[in-house]
């Protein structure tokens, strides 16, 4: 019956994947002003990539979660970048996206302390805060749900969904897990926005999303860590192989250009990232699909967590329009000092 249920939804998922490609490029052309696309090149794990994972994620919840989270789809797909848009808004917003490994280089996988606080014991917070948080960042967001729930705050159960949706699929990006995060270091500038952006843009339309359905998550700290680890041991063909076709492309033939907004942009050419999709054999999907999975187990554990509050009645309350308006008043001031800051791309 469970398994039933899931394959309609998976179905339903697939179709409105469909449609909303199809579709959705003059909607998304009308959300994101024009300068912030010019500024921001390709933003990060792009828009379109984040907005999909959380989006997918709430197909693989159990039936008792679905008539909240199917209700609010909308919304927890709208907000999977807010942490990226209040980058420059919010002090210390700026790490949680990433972690440089490869800044502890004598202590790599194996002895890095996993608790924030035995961290920040042995480096010390500014360390931290310089090298990137994310996988301490999915713990604390991961508390912070489960709290939601347990209060059975639908406004603040719905905001911290989607940040911790963003924050895992960020964890799952190779590129966030270096301090070469754009080629800036190898000479392959751009990289981040081509495997994260450009990729799912043009190629996940024919991805498989099937992931089966959430599950409870022992250790959220350990399930955090083992992404990150596993995304930092995808680094090593996402920079080589780009490498290696440039080598054979030669840059005229690298790049090209895309219309978008009125705005002609210098994009990766589609040849070429035909190409390099195809070495990196599925890894951008399982990058993806592992980040669908992780957002749903972990969802569905801090409802666990919070002691399994009833979903169905907490879907019947309708948010207040005045937060609706706050919230609103909130963006737009993240995107002014989105458009100040400096480019990162
Ligand atoms: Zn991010």
């Amino acid at each position: 019956m469970y398994w039933q249920m899931y394959y309609r939804f998976i179905w339903l998922v697939i179709l409105s994947t469909f449609f909303s490609v199809v579709v959705s490029r003059p909607i998304q052309a009308a959300s994101n002003p024009g300068p912030v696309l010019r500024k921001y090149g390709g933003p990060k794990w792009g828009f379109y990539a984040h907005q999909q994972i959380n989006r997918l994620a709430v197909f693989t919840l159990p039936a008792e979660m679905i008539p909240f989270f199917k209700k609010h789809i909308q919304y927890l797909t709208d907000n999977a970048v807010n942490p990226d848009k209040r980058r420059y808004a919010v002090v210390g917003e700026a790490p949680r996206h990433f972690i440089d490994l490869d800044a502890y280089p004598d202590t790599l996988a194996t002895t890095l302390p996993r608790f924030y606080k035995d961290a920040a014991e042995r480096y010390g917070a500014d360390t931290l805060a310089l090298h990137g948080l994310v996988p301490w960042q999915i713990q604390l967001t991961k508390y912070q749900l489960t709290e939601a729930f347990r209060k059975q705050n639908v406004r603040q159960i719905l905001r911290v969904a989607a940040d911790l949706g963003h924050y895992i699929a960020d964890a799952n990006v190779p590129l966030h897990t270096t301090r070469n995060y754009n080629g800036q270091l190898t000479g392959q500038h751009g990289i981040h926005g081509f495997w994260e952006s450009r990729l799912p843009e043009l190629f996940s339309k024919e991805y498989d999303f099937l992931t089966g359905p959430a599950e409870y998550i022992q250790s959220p700290q350990r399930v955090a860590w083992r992404a990150v680890f596993r995304a930092n041991a995808a680094l090593d063909s996402v920079l080589r192989i780009e490498q290696e076709l440039t080598n054979e492309t030669g840059d005229t033939r690298k790049f090209g250009f895309d219309e978008r907004n009125g705005t002609t942009l210098k994009v990766y050419a589609r040849d070429f990232s035909q190409r390099y999709h195809d070495r990196l054999s599925g890894q951008v999907e399982r990058q993806m699909r592992a980040s669908v999975k992780m957002v749903g187990d972990f969802w569905f554990t801090c409802w666990v967590d919070a002691g399994q509050p009833d979903m169905a009645k907490l879907a019947k309350r309708e948010l207040a329009a005045e937060d609706d308006q706050a919230e609103a008043e909130e963006k737009k001031s993240w995107l002014k000092r989105l458009f100040l800051a400096r480019d990162e791309n």
